[in-house]
C-alpha cells in the first residue's frame, strides 16, 4: 500500500490530542509556536521526565522495557516518542528484536499526571502510538495502558475500531490545520478554564468565525488541557 504521507510531512504525535481538545490550541501551539505552561502542563512535563528516566532498555525476565522509543506512521502522518513500550516474551505471535531471542508482543504505556479518569484525548494519544508501532513492527497492538502518576495506577485500554477511527480523524484534522496554515478561531467553553493557552488565546475577545469546517472532522469534547 502506498504511504499516505512522506517523511517530510510527518507531524508531532502530541498535536493530535491537542487538535482534538481544541483546534485553535493546535494552531497556536504548532503554527504560531506559542506556548505557556500552567500548573497542569508543568506537572505533566515532570511526569513525562520521570517516565523517561532510567535506562532506555531494561530486561526483567520475560519483560523488556524500552523507554523513550521514537515511533512514526506514514499512514497517520505522525512521529513522536513513546514514554514506555513494554515487550512481553510470548510463545505465540510476536516480533523478533535485535539482541533478544524469542518473540515479543509490544504494549505501549503512556504516563499522565493526576488520577485515573475517562479522558478521550489520552486514549487517542495512546492509540496513535499503538498504530505507529503496528506500522513499524508489522504486528497488531490491540491493547496498551495509561499510567496515572498521582494514583500510581494503570488503566488498560482496548484499542478497538472506535478509538482507531477517532485517531485517524484527529490526525487528519491536525494535518488540515497545518496545511491551511491558519489558526482556527476560539471556541469559548468550559474547556478554556484548564487550557494553558488561555492568556494567549483570549477566547472571549479574539476574532471569531465559523468553526464548522474544523468541527466536521472531529469532535472536540469539553475537558481540561489534554496534556
Ligand atoms: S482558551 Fe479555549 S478556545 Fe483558546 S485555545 Fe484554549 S481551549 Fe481553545
Amino acid at each position: 500500500m502506498t504511504p499516505r504521507y512522506a517523511e517530510d510531512d510527518l507531524l508531532p504525535l502530541g498535536g493530535v490530542m491537542r487538535a482534538l481538545f481544541c483546534p485553535r490550541s493546535a494552531g497556536l501551539r504548532y503554527l504560531e509556536e506559542q506556548w505557556e505552561d500552567n500548573v497542569f502542563t508543568v506537572e505533566g512535563s515532570l511526569r513525562h521526565e520521570r517516565a523517561h528516566e532510567g535506562p532506555t532498555r531494561e530486561a526483567r525476565g520475560d519483560l523488556l522495557i524500552v523507554r523513550s522509543l521514537r515511533v512514526r506512521s506514514f499512514d497517520l502522518g505522525l512521529t513522536g516518542i513513546c514514554d514506555v513500550v513494554e515487550f512481553q516474551r510470548t510463545d505465540g505471535v510476536g516480533v523478533t528484536l535485535p539482541r533478544y531471542s524469542g518473540r515479543w508482543m509490544p504494549y505501549p504505556v503512556e504516563y499522565k499526571r493526576g488520577r485515573r479518569r475517562e479522558n478521550p484525548f489520552h486514549r487517542v494519544q495512546l492509540c496513535a502510538q499503538a498504530m505507529c508501532l503496528e506500522e513499524m513492527l508489522g504486528i497488531a497492538v490491540p491493547v496498551g495502558a495509561l499510567y496515572y502518576g498521582m494514583s500510581a495506577r494503570r488503566e488498560e485500554v482496548t484499542l478497538g475500531d472506535d478509538v482507531r477511527d477517532e485517531t485517524r480523524r484527529a490526525a487528519e484534522l491536525f494535518h488540515r490545520i497545518m496545511r491551511e496554515g491558519v489558526t482556527p478561531p476560539p471556541e469559548f467553553g468550559p474547556k478554556c478554564d484548564g487550557c494553558s493557552l488561555q492568556d494567549l488565546c483570549m477566547p472571549r475577545t479574539a476574532r471569531t468565525r465559523s468553526a464548522a469546517g474544523y468541527l466536521d472532522a472531529a469532535m472536540a469534547p469539553e475537558g481540561s488541557d489534554p496534556r
